[in-house]
């Protein structure tokens, strides 16, 4: 689907809300910065009031969610948190029953793929793309194997916050990933995002025809050596300008994530 008709038609869904931090890139999780500030625990994990929102109707009968919509799932949460493993299966049973719409999600928990997954489940639902985050060396080498292998229709690594210089050239990324999406860390105590390991991932994503993004630069942009602060609403726009995405003709386009 060309990005554009996506944009237009995504749609929110946070079944369940709250989370545990699990790596470095946890550290300053925007998920806990948004909950303090109304003075909200997030590492309470609860349903939300929209747990059903993709089978909720409107008076007319039609489903409030749209045909064709891209539904960004979780996006308060990870989808394998330990807490959610019971509501799991009737999340997944409502993508089933909405096969009309593409679901997305993100995790740094892709080891616990397999809890819960329901029986039809085979070689992944046709209309869910599970994203898998690796933020570091230490945890491609953990996670990127385990994704490589795992039972998903589409698979994007998302490089976010990238938080040093990352190899994926081991994990022969072009045979089985849609997209690498990469960006620097937000907020006010980010660390720093150094342009020329965007350009590593970048180059290997041209080498190996896989659609790259250059989500954002972060709130800290090293280039060439000096650091650049980059203001909240500018950082989407600066990425975009350095003009490096790349499209490899067969990738589903995110336009916003964790
Ligand atoms: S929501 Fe994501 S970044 Fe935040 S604590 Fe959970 S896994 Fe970490």
């Amino acid at each position: 689907m060309a990005k554009n008709a996506i944009e237009s038609k995504s749609k929110m869904w946070n079944p369940w809300h709250g989370c545990h931090k699990l790596s470095a890139g946890c550290k300053y999780c925007y998920v806990y910065r948004g909950d303090s500030k109304r003075g909200v625990d997030s590492s309470i994990i609860s349903k939300t009031q929209n747990f059903d929102l993709p089978i909720q109707k409107k008076r007319n009968g039609e489903y409030k969610i749209p045909p064709g919509s891209m539904v960004y799932t979780c996006f308060t949460s990870d989808f394998f948190v330990e807490d959610a493993d019971e509501w799991r299966a009737d999340a997944w049973k409502m993508m089933r029953i909405r096969n009309d719409l593409q679901f997305m999600m993100i995790t740094k928990r892709i080891d616990r793929l397999h809890v819960s997954l329901p029986d039809d489940w085979g070689e992944g639902y046709d209309n869910v793309t599970i994203c898998c985050t690796v933020e570091n060396q230490d945890r491609v080498n953990f996670r990127l194997p385990i994704y490589k292998d795992a039972p998903i229709k589409h698979k994007i690594i998302i490089c976010e916050p990238l938080l040093e210089q990352i190899d994926l050239r081991p994990f022969d990324i072009g045979s089985w990933a849609e997209q690498v999406v990469a960006g620097g860390e937000s907020g006010y105590e980010a660390r720093p995002c150094d342009f020329d390991w965007i350009m590593d991932l970048r180059n290997l994503c041209v080498e190996q025809n896989v659609s790259f993004w250059f989500k954002q630069t972060g709130a800290k942009l090293i280039k060439e050596g000096k650091l650049y602060h980059i203001n909240r609403r500018l950082q989407h726009v600066q990425a975009r300008k350095s003009g490096i995405n790349f499209d490899a003709e067969k990738s589903t386009v995110p336009n916003d994530n964790k």
